[in-house]
């Protein structure tokens, strides 16, 4: 039996919205131990999910490197396949390279063995393309339920979602992106004004991009990054230091 169907409370279990939090609430921990923020203020991490995408990841390669950014690339799996030398290029530019499962279903729905296919499939192809397995899972939504992250740990991956995701995704002008965007540097500039004591937890964001789609390779994500290219200058000017979810918790 899964311990977490023993050691979760009765009631916490039977109680439908809590459960429904502990789910889909990024910051929830409810089904297990999640990454939410970086270990401090002037440190953000940037992350993409649903590449690797030979329309935008090379282009998004060159972007980062302008800044001297260091990113991390939530892959799905039969993407890492079809695509094997665009996860090499990402990994030797210095990005991580985290799983995001073989073919992004809603783990939600499934049981355990259906969850650890879906994980070990992209964990091995990570590794034999990488020749060395991801330290890093997202789930796709960033839905969990009590499988999720205990699978994700037996593969010796950590949990990463997130303190924004500004919803990339959304078929809005690149404006309206950036604007969302916002928050990132208002906790910046907030860290700024206070002389590095902002932040009453001393934590910094963990941002939520696209650079593909999970229904299809060459996805056009050029608003993701038109918004980047807007920003990426200003935060670096707020001082933030652009980290891989490894640098995030070091
Ligand atoms: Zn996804």
């Amino acid at each position: 039996m899964n311990p977490f169907l023993v050691s979760v409370p009765a009631a916490v279990a039977a109680t439908a919205g809590v459960a429904a939090y502990g789910a889909v609430f990024p910051r929830a921990q409810l089904f297990g131990p999640t990454v939410c923020r970086t270990n401090s203020p002037g440190k953000l991490a940037i992350t993409f999910d649903d590449g690797p995408n030979p329309a935008i990841t090379p282009k998004l390669l060159d972007l980062l490197d302008r800044y001297q950014a260091k990113a991390t690339f939530f892959v799905i799996g039969r993407f890492v396949r079809e695509c094997p030398d665009l996860v090499k290029e990402t990994a030797a530019r210095g990005h991580a390279i985290g799983n995001h499962t073989e073919s992004h279903q809603n783990l939600f729905k499934l049981g355990p063995s259906q969850i650890t296919v879906e994980l070990r499939l992209c964990h091995h192809a990570i590794a034999n393309t990488l020749g060395a397995p991801a330290k890093w899972f997202r789930p796709p939504y960033g839905f969990r339920n009590p499988w999720v992250i205990p699978t994700a740990t037996s593969l010796g991956c950590k949990t990463a979602m997130w303190t924004l995701i500004p919803g990339d995704w959304l078929e809005r002008p690149a404006e309206w992106l950036i604007r969302r965007m916002q928050p990132i540097a208002t906790h910046a500039q907030q860290n700024v004004n206070s002389g590095g004591k902002a932040g009453v937890s001393g934590t910094g964001d963990v941002l939520c991009l696209h650079d593909g789609f999970h229904k299809e390779l060459n996805y056009d994500r050029t608003r993701t990054l038109t918004a980047l290219e807007h920003w990426l200058p200003r935060w670096r000017d707020l001082g933030l230091q652009f980290v891989t979810m490894d640098e995030a918790v070091r």
